[in-house]
């Protein structure tokens, strides 16, 4: 178990070669789910070594990195799906969706509850998921630490404007998102703001925790408020790029596009 509150136990699996697929067991009803499934066997294997079942599938977006595991996880548990109402439309999430979401609904798992944030740009059809009692955010491939998704269907205005729905969420909520792409984003913030208070000492405590731990994963949210470029379309730093803010995090994007 890598995070807890009350009855839930929260698993960080890392598959492929920087996916996470989590995993949360309630430990009283015995409940449990996944989001974002970006395998099937080594998911499988994860759980019934623990002895659970899976009763509930949740993707933040279709790409295939993040709903691998849909048909064979279904097919093995007779799990149900949960994904955006926008891609079941299209017709690209695998295997026997059971509920659609949009912006702003709510459901309940187990006597707690996630609600979900529409936040297109990555993918038309990408939400992110809060579990409200915990504060817990799976970001999918919107938000990553210190970065946020490339733009393959969005524009950014669209981005932007979903990134500002997320920065209004508690400063105290966890960033659960798909990717181990922080330490990557991070050398890219400190192209783009080396001057912004602050962002050298955090960078040095990721560095720090990538070593000791392997992992820079769940960041805070105050944090990525303070120090993720990609928040800072609207801040006086980044004045210089331009007076609209979607503007500017249209032009942070493009560069971080073409970083190497
Ligand atoms: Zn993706
Ligand atoms: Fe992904």
């Amino acid at each position: 178990m890598d995070y807890r509150y009350k009855s839930l136990d929260l698993y960080m699996v890392p598959l492929r070669s920087d996916n996470y697929s989590y995993i949360i067991h309630d430990r009283e009803t015995k409940k449990t789910l996944v989001i974002d499934p970006s395998e099937n066997e080594a998911l499988v294997t994860f759980i019934k070594d623990k002895g659970f079942s899976l009763d509930l599938i949740i993707d933040t977006h279709h790409h295939d990195d993040h709903t691998h595991g849909n048909i064979s996880l279904q097919d093995m548990f007779k799990s149900e799906i949960i994904a955006s109402r926008y891609d079941q439309d299209k017709n690209r999430i695998p295997g026997q969706v059971g509920r659609t979401l949009k912006d702003g609904d709510r459901f309940e798992f187990s006597g707690y509850h996630f609600r979900a944030i529409s936040t297109a740009g990555h993918t038309l059809g990408h939400v992110c998921l809060l579990l409200e009692e915990a504060n817990w955010l799976f970001s999918g491939d919107t938000l990553f630490g210190l970065g946020c998704g490339r733009l393959f269907e969005g524009t950014p205005e669209i981005m932007w404007e979903s990134l500002q729905k997320l920065r209004a969420l508690p400063d105290d909520s966890l960033v659960f998102c798909g990717h181990e792409y922080t330490l990557s984003n991070a050398r890219f913030a400190r192209h783009v703001a080396s001057n912004l208070p602050g962002l050298k000492g955090y960078l040095d405590s990721l560095e720090k925790r990538f070593k000791e731990e392997g992992r820079t994963v769940p960041s805070r949210l105050s944090d990525e408020k303070a120090f993720n470029p990609f928040l800072l379309a609207d801040h006086p730093f980044f004045k210089s790029l331009g007076d609209d803010p979607a503007a500017v995090f249209g032009n942070l994007r493009k560069q971080k596009d073409n970083f190497k």
